[in-house]
């Protein structure tokens, strides 16, 4: 197999050529050496699907190792396509931060890197951030899309949606608008940057690189339903004929509630720590004030739990799953939908 190194600086190097005519599938090679394996190096799958000219496309998941409906999916798309069914360049990478998959963590075992914080990445830096760099220093450049197949992961469950990040420049928004309506996830939103995200994220990446990117948060918990991975599985295939790579029929269009994440004003966070009884489930239409959850004290039952409230009204799109909470661990956030 032909060996292509992307870029000079990054430590990281593709197995299979991402460039070339066909079907190839290989590892990106992140050296690692260990007691077990002196020169040893982490296998992240990588896949290349390509056929003449159109556009090309990055489709990623397992950014977070504990989000599965995008690692599954995209194996599932994997197996299925072939060159003739597509047209221009698809490359997927289903396990992006692969031993945190393979911990089933949000966060690297390695290093306990997120990877979806730690871009633009660092070509000496840990694990995780050689990840990032080699991600996006190396393979974004020269795509037209990116995809972020994310999930609630652990901690968190979804009204299974997908997501864009707000931009300044009125005909990019209506692109990735067409995208979210293509893919027909439930909900689609329109985001600030995550918070503590700053720059860090895969988001960031693809802007930085000058890739129109879209994300999803599909359903989460640490497991997968036939009803999110369905989401998941028919969206990718919509989206991808409607930017005009995937050729052929595609699932029937479904309708998407597009709706958008602000402030601070849409989390409603655990004042305590304690145990987490939610007072409303996903899909509720809350007011401002309104009672979110209690927080129970252990240790005191005999205490009158802590009240948390809405801070505006909307609609419950994401959810804690852990009964078992602390201080400054977020319970709800709320989507609004958009104007018009
Ligand atoms: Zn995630």
């Amino acid at each position: 197999m032909q060996r292509t190194d992307l870029s000079a600086m990054s430590r990281l190097s593709a197995d299979i050529d991402l460039l070339a005519e066909g079907k190839a599938t290989g590892f990106v090679r992140v050296p690692h050496s260990v007691h077990r394996s002196a020169y040893g190096w982490i296998p992240i799958p990588i896949v290349r699907i390509k056929n003449g000219e159109g556009p090309s496309v990055l489709m990623q998941a397992g950014n977070h190792g504990d989000e599965w409906e995008g690692q599954i999916g995209l194996g599932n798309l994997i197996r299925a396509l072939q060159p003739k069914d597509i047209k221009g360049r698809l490359v997927i990478l289903p396990s992006a931060n692969f031993p945190a998959a393979m911990e089933g963590r949000r966060t690297s075992p390695i290093d306990e890197g997120n990877l979806n914080r730690s871009f633009p990445g660092d070509a000496e830096g840990t694990i995780t951030q050689q990840i990032a760099y080699f991600i996006e220093h190396s393979l974004l450049p020269g795509f037209d899309y990116s995809f972020d197949f994310h999930s609630g992961g652990s901690s968190l469950t979804y009204i299974p949606s997908a997501l864009a990040a707000r931009s300044e420049d009125p005909a990019q928004m209506k692109k990735v608008i067409g995208m979210l309506k293509a893919f027909g996830a439930p909900v689609s939103y329109i985001a600030d940057a995550p918070i503590g995200g700053g720059g860090k994220t895969f988001t960031s990446a693809s802007a930085r690189q000058g890739v129109i990117s879209m994300g999803t948060e599909l359903g989460g918990g640490g497991l997968v339903t036939p009803g999110s991975l369905k989401v998941a599985e028919d969206g990718m295939r919509r989206v991808l004929a409607h930017i005009g790579l995937l050729q052929g029929p595609v699932p029937a269009p479904t309708q998407t509630r597009l709706t958008e994440i602000g402030g601070d004003d849409y989390y409603v966070y655990a004042t305590d720590s304690g145990l987490f009884e939610p007072l409303v489930d996903l899909g509720a239409e809350v007011k401002k004030g309104q009672p979110a959850a209690r927080i129970h004290f252990h240790h005191t039952p005999w205490r009158e739990p802590e009240v948390v409230p809405f801070k505006r009204d909307g609609l419950v799109l994401c959810k804690r799953v852990p009964a078992r909470c602390e201080r400054g661990d977020c319970l709800f956030h709320l989507a609004t939908d958009v104007a018009g």
